[in-house]
């Protein structure tokens, strides 16, 4: 690199072509360096069951549309089984429903043809997408600067990565663990998600199977400490 080179770096912006002449209304103030000034992230949010996922994605929903932001909720598979973010404390939120043949990119673009500007993507229930639907995000970040918050699982029943769930830690500019201790019922921080059937812990069976955390369940999850999963103790409840 020449001392010229050094002095004017070479600007690695994007030129920002097709898609910001569909964006309507979303004149993004940029910095010196045709950048836009607030860079779009891909972030993930992730924990087990009942640690306030959900819960997480609407209050950040909340607070991006009280500071004037445009976003979109999505989700899969949704506890409440409708095209909505439901919460085990009572918030609920209208959500898109993420079909497999659904396309992020067009939901944004579609939403920009009709005048409405988008400025992020909550992405609820992540770890149930598509991988087409990660790589869509990383898209939707890097060439049409809309942030997009995910939130989901990391591991399934059998503690083994979802493969959305990997795809988000391996391409996601962020990723925290949401810090809503979720407890073990022998006092422990709660780690993994055990699917109990006729009330023992089963560790094979398909990977995404409906259930939910309360005992009346015929399958249910129970969050555990690593030690109890293992061991496959469900504490006596
Ligand atoms: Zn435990």
């Amino acid at each position: 690199m020449t001392d010229d080179a050094a002095a004017a770096p070479i600007c690695l912006a994007r030129p920002l072509p097709g898609p910001d002449d569909t964006r309507a209304g979303c004149a993004a103030a940029r910095g010196v360096d045709g950048r836009p000034l607030h860079a779009a992230a891909l972030k993930f949010f992730w924990g087990p069951m009942d640690c306030g996922k959900s819960t997480m994605a609407l209050q950040m929903n909340y607070n991006h549309a009280r500071q004037g932001r445009r976003g979109l909720v999505t989700t899969r598979i949704d506890r409440s089984l409708g095209p909505q973010v439901t919460t085990r404390i009572g918030l609920a939120h209208s959500a898109i429903e993420v079909t497999d043949g659904l396309d992020l990119r067009d939901l944004v673009r579609d939403s920009w043809a009709e005048g409405v500007r988008v400025d992020y993507l909550i992405c609820d229930e992540a770890s149930f997408y598509d991988l087409e639907h990660i790589e869509q995000m990383a898209e939707l970040v890097d060439n049409y600067d809309v942030d997009v918050y995910a939130f989901g699982l990391a591991t399934d029943f059998r503690s083994c990565l979802f493969p959305a769930a990997q795809r988000l830690f391996e391409l996601a500019d962020s990723v925290a663990r949401i810090q809503v201790e979720v407890l073990c019922w022998c006092g422990r921080e709660g780690l993994l998600n055990a699917r109990v059937v006729g009330g023992r812990v089963v560790r094979e069976g398909e990977q995404v199977v409906i259930g939910d955390t309360v005992d009346t369940a015929q399958v249910r999850y129970q969050v555990l400490c690593r030690r109890h999963y293992r061991a496959g103790d469900l504490g006596g409840r």
